[in-house]
């Protein structure tokens, strides 16, 4: 299909081409300076890591296990998530409990270990939905940078404590790891 394009008759002022610029640099200047000070979520230069773009909803960043009132582990170690993961990065040991739980009743087993390799893992969500007890979440923190890949071998304590600082909750420090590692900083001062 043709397209008609219409001709642009220029004024005498827009032959000199000096007032396009000027039109052109005055909006610059504009959104600039709005940009120095007011900085809005629109802003098109986000100074990272001081300031982080806010992300959907139902996006999927790093996981976190869920943990019940009294700060013990929801996960009952059904192994349901590790068959889902199409990219076989979680690994589970369990063990045998037999607690009353308040919340949940009769519990007899829980993960001793539950390790997630971030590296693998292709944030498909896949887990959560299998999940019967609700117990993982995969939510909004996409800071995957490291300095070693161990770091991205993500153990029980990493995982229940990834959403500490931003859901003002305690870390959970009862839990014994395989080595330590550099804490993941909270989600915080996002723009907007
Ligand atoms: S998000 Fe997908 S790939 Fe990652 S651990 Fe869950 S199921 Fe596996
Ligand atoms: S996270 Fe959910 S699916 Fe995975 S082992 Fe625990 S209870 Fe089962």
């Amino acid at each position: 299909m043709s397209v008609v394009v219409k001709k642009v008759d220029l004024t005498w002022l827009d032959r000199t081409y000096l007032w396009p610029i000027a039109k052109g640099l005055t909006i610059t200047l504009k959104h600039f300076l709005k940009q120095v000070f007011k900085p809005t979520p629109k802003r098109l230069t986000v100074q990272y890591p001081e300031m982080k773009r806010p992300v959907l909803d139902g996006y999927r960043g790093l996981h976190e296990l869920k943990r019940n009132e009294d700060n013990s582990i929801k996960c009952v170690a059904c192994f349901m998530c590790a068959e889902a993961c199409p990219a076989r990065c979680i690994t589970i040991e369990a063990e045998e409990i037999g607690d009353i739980n308040t919340q949940q009743g009769l519990l007899e087993k829980r993960p001793a270990s539950f390790q997630i390799d971030a590296l693998r893992c292709i944030f498909c969500g896949m887990c959560q939905e299998a999940c019967p007890k609700d117990a993982i979440w995969l939510r909004k923190n996409y800071e995957l940078s490291c300095r070693s890949r161990f770091e991205m071998q993500l153990d029980k304590y990493d995982l229940m404590n990834t959403y500490a600082g931003d859901d003002g909750r305690e870390r959970v420090e009862h839990i014994e790891r395989a080595a330590p590692k550099p804490e993941r900083q909270p989600l915080s001062n996002q723009l907007g």
